[in-house]
């Protein structure tokens, strides 16, 4: 498609979006899109001027005025915020206003997503509400806020004045708004700020009242006309005169205090019980700000910082297959790449056949991607409205992607899994397991090396890795391998063999044992024989390990006897190098209670022996208590233990266990 075509095809798009959000308050596009396509449409039109067309969307200002409200024509226009969306831009924005000759303090605000409202006073009575609208004309909604409770009808003081803010809805009201109309069987409000212009555009006033709408008033329009030439003074002057106003709001010398606040409010976003969707960066000085003046559309003494998006669309193109060290199956998304908050996203896995058919994903799909916890890509959904027809079903396979053995699903589980101890996918990704960081931590040995050192047959099982010396001719031929990274990658394989026995642990790729399940069995036995030798009832009576844990444990030293051997004779650790845990058969592993007071030892000094003999206190008695200690005056916790039957230690018992563990 020509730049010519694009240009045509984004003003389409975005004006028709546009509509649908304002005119309709039922988006059809999510804001990233449409910030995308317009981010797209300036950076086009800028290289192109020559095809720019009249009624392009980066001209006008957002919303139009529909017919059914009376039409208010705004005296200073309401213009639109330019966005930026990151660092850099924040301090262009500060870098053009310095080349424009003002070096400027400036007043951080929050950005709060509902939408904005003009209102009139006439000696301090309220006479009118409108809309933005195409920031021009706007649609008069006078009876909708007067039902607002936060909005004055009268102020303090008898003048004429128009102020400016916003009208929102709080995150809990759509909350309660939406379980309602979900018991009802009603389509569910979008968000916020569709919900809160839904409501306030509406003839019926008795609607706006029942939604229990909120609103802050942040901006006077023509403050020196009351002798203020500050925009912090005119916060606090409209709060004296009766208006709500952000207290989340603060006047920074520079630029980088702006950010500060900017980082602030990242964190502290979540726990607003408002919706705020970036960050408002205003000059403070008034009459700096019109010494800077207005484009068409933005005034340039202000910005509006956008926060990143979490929740993002993008296109599912496949799903592939991945076998993990265990010979686990794993789907995976393969997506159309998507920026989300601040790196691009390809790839997310989908984790089992039951995760895919649970969302219903279709090859094909609009997805939306998030971050979990900010960090590992997640799919959440499909877009159904989005579907063309064109998607194809998701089907599970039946055979091993790379060694094409039949796959099974182990009882009870979801996975599927590889059975075939010998697929190359599983030994590899074995192989990367136990020199990853956690594991072995061996610098040096990347994945690609792994794969090709298996691939080349120097590196086929774990205890090849202590053998790769006799492969130096041969390795040293390899593409990317010089002497030095030869060395090095020698002396981290040496340096390995003096891990700390959890390493070693973690690093067999003993089914369901993760990095702390190592450690807790490193700590609890001390040395690998003691591991070894445990009894699987042993092994459940340790904190966190459940009856399939305690049999993959045990089954494994008995299949692998041989690997473990050679390993020793390789002279790598077998020992715990931390301070291992105590032992005791009377408190190990079990759940104690107490009630009354015991003379010789305190509460908390019982609840710190107690687990310092890996045992587990707990403030209540239930089935699962093994022992309730009962001293002097004890409450309902004994009768409880009684009715129960649990074992009942009184003062003097509990005095031999302790006399005990001093012996
Ligand atoms: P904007 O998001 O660019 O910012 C300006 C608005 O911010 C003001 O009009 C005001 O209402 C509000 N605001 C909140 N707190 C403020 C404060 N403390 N100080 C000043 N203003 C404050 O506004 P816009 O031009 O109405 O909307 C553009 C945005 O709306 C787009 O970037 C997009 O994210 C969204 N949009 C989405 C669709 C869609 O289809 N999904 C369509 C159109 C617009």
């Amino acid at each position: 498609m020509n730049p010519k075509e694009r240009i045509e095809e984004l003003v389409k798009i975005l004006n028709d979006a546009n509509y649908n959000y304002y005119v309709l308050d039922n988006p059809t596009i999510t804001d990233q899109e449409y910030d995308k396509y317009l981010r797209e449409l300036e950076i086009l039109e800028r290289k192109y001027p020559e095809y720019i067309l009249a009624n392009s969307p980066t001209k006008r200002v957002g919303g139009e005025v529909i017919d059914k409200f009376e039409k208010v024509t705004h005296k200073i226009p309401l213009l639109s915020i330019s966005d930026v969306f990151n660092e850099d831009e924040v301090r262009d924005f500060d870098n053009k206003i310095k080349k424009l000759g003002v070096n400027p303090e400036y007043v951080c605000e929050l950005k709060i997503d509902g939408l904005a409202v003009s209102l009139q006073y006439e000696k301090g009575i309220l006479v009118r509400g409108a809309t933005r609208g195409d920031g021009v004309v706007g649609e008069d909604i006078t009876h909708n806020v007067k039902t607002i409770k936060v909005i004055p009808l009268k102020l303090t003081r008898e003048i004429d004045i128009e102020v400016r803010g916003e009208i929102y809805m709080d995150k809990k009201t759509l909350e309660i708004i939406n379980k309602e109309r979900e018991e009802e069987g009603l389509p569910l409000l979008q968000n916020v700020r569709n919900a809160a212009a839904g409501s306030v555009r509406q003839l019926d006033s008795k609607i706006a009242a029942k939604r229990n709408l909120n609103n802050f008033i942040y901006h006077l329009p023509n403050p020196l006309d009351y002798g203020i030439t500050k925009h912090s003074d005119a916060l606090k002057f409209m709060q004296d005169l009766g208006f709500k106003v952000n207290p989340a709001n603060r006047v920074v010398k520079n630029i980088n205090e702006a950010l500060d606040f900017i980082h602030e409010y990242t964190e502290k976003r979540a726990s607003l019980p408002y919706e705020i969707d970036g960050v408002v960066i205003k000059v403070n000085d008034i009459n700096e700000q019109r010494e800077l003046g207005n484009t068409a559309k933005y005034p340039r003494w202000v910005v509006a910082y956008k926060f990143p998006h979490n929740d993002v669309l993008t296109k599912l193109q496949d799903i592939i297959f991945t076998v993990g060290r265990t010979g686990q199956i794993t789907p995976n998304a393969v997506l159309d790449p998507v920026l989300i908050m601040g790196s691009t996203v390809a790839r997310a896995t989908l984790h089992n056949e039951d995760f895919v058919n649970n969302l219903g994903l279709m090859i094909g799909d609009t997805v939306v991607v998030h971050k979990a916890g900010d960090v590992i890509p997640e799919v959440k959904g499909s877009v159904i409205e989005r579907r063309t027809g064109a998607e194809k079903p998701f089907k599970m396979i039946t055979e091993c992607p790379i060694c094409h053995t039949k796959l099974i699903k182990k009882e009870g589980q979801v996975d599927y899994y590889c059975p075939n101890e010998l697929c190359p996918a599983r030994g590899i990704e074995a192989l990367i397991h136990f020199a990853s960081r956690d594991a072995m931590n061996i610098d040096g040995l990347g994945d690609e090396i792994i794969e090709d050192f298996y691939n080349e047959g120097f590196l086929k099982s774990i205890p090849d890795f202590y053998h790769l010396q006799e492969h130096e001719d041969e390795i040293l031929l390899l593409e990317g391998f010089g002497r030095k990274s030869f060395d090095n990658m020698i002396s981290a394989i040496e340096n390995s063999k003096k891990n700390s026995l959890e390493k070693l642990l973690f690093g067999l790729g003993i089914s369901g044992v993760g990095s702390k399940t190592a450690k807790i069995l490193a700590e609890y036995y001390g040395d690998i024989d003691s591991l070894m030798q445990a009894p699987k009832e042993e092994l459940l009576n340790i904190k966190d390990i459940g009856d399939i844990l305690a049999e993959s444990i045990y089954n494994y030293f008995r299949e692998n006897r041989n690997l473990i051997d050679k390993l020793k004779m390789l002279d790598l650790n077998m020992k715990y190098l931390g301070i291992k845990k105590k032992v005791n058969e009377n408190i190990t592993g079990k759940k104690f209670v107490m009630t009354g007071a015991i003379s010789f030892m305190t509460r908390d000094e019982i609840k710190n022996l107690i687990e310092e003999y890996s045992g587990t206190f707990s403030d209540s008695v239930s089935k699962k208590t093994d022992v309730v200690i009962v001293g002097t005056d004890p409450g309902s916790k004994y009768d409880k233990a009684k009715e129960l039957g649990i074992t009942i230690w009184n003062e003097e018992t509990f005095k031999n266990v302790v006399d005990e563990l001093n012996d």
